[in-house]
C-alpha cells in the first residue's frame, strides 16, 4: 500500500473493524472461531471486511474492482459492469473480469505496477494472515484462501455472486 501511495501520489484512505465489534467477538468465541464453521468465519469476515467496505462505499455511486473470471468457482459470471446487489443502486465496475493471469503479469511488467512481494513467494491470492497460505505446483490459484473449505463457499462477503 505505501509503494502504491508514494509511486502514483495517492491519498489512501483507510478503514479499520468497529473496535467494540472485534473485541465482544474475541471475548465470545476466542482469536481462531473463523476455523470451526463457514458461519464462523464468514462473522469474522463480516465484522473485519464487509462491514468496513459498506462504510467504504456508503457516499458513492460505484467502485471499482479487481476481480477476474478466471479466479475462482464463485467468479465465474462475473460481468465487466452491474448493478452492486449489496448496495443497490450503486454500481459495480470489474473491469478486468475477462483478463487471463498472463494479461495481469503482462500489465504489471510493462507499466511497473508494485505488487505485493507474496506474489513471488506462491501466494497468488492474499487475504488476511490466517487466512492465507502458499499453494503447491498445479493447485488452483485460490487453494491458499480458507483451505479448510470447499472452493464454493470461499468468497468473504466483499463479492457476492450476482
Ligand atoms: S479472512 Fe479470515 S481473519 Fe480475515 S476476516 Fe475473514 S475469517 Fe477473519
Amino acid at each position: 500500500m505505501e509503494r502504491v501511495r508514494t509511486k502514483y501520489g495517492l491519498e489512501i484512505v483507510t478503514y479499520f473493524p468497529d473496535r467494540q465489534a472485534v473485541e465482544t467477538l474475541l471475548r465470545q468465541k476466542g482469536l481462531y472461531s473463523f476455523r470451526e464453521s463457514i458461519d464462523n468465519r464468514k462473522e469474522c469476515c463480516r465484522i473485519r471486511k464487509v462491514e468496513p467496505l459498506g462504510r467504504a462505499l456508503g457516499p458513492l455511486n460505484a467502485w471499482v474492482t479487481g476481480l477476474r473470471r478466471e479466479q475462482s468457482v464463485t467468479r465465474t459470471d462475473v460481468p465487466k459492469v452491474a448493478e452492486d446487489a449489496d448496495h443497490p443502486p450503486m454500481v459495480k465496475i470489474n473491469p478486468i473480469a475477462d483478463w487471463s493471469e498472463q494479461q495481469v503479469k503482462d500489465y504489471i511488467a510493462l507499466h511497473k505496477v508494485p505488487v505485493n512481494p507474496l506474489h513471488a513467494k506462491n501466494y497468488p491470492s492474499i487475504g488476511c494472515a490466517p487466512c492465507t497460505r502458499p499453494i503447491e505446483p498445479g493447485e488452483d490459484i485460490r487453494a491458499g484462501r480458507w483451505w479448510w473449505e470447499n472452493p464454493e463457499h470461499k468468497e468473504c462477503g466483499l463479492h457476492r455472486r450476482p
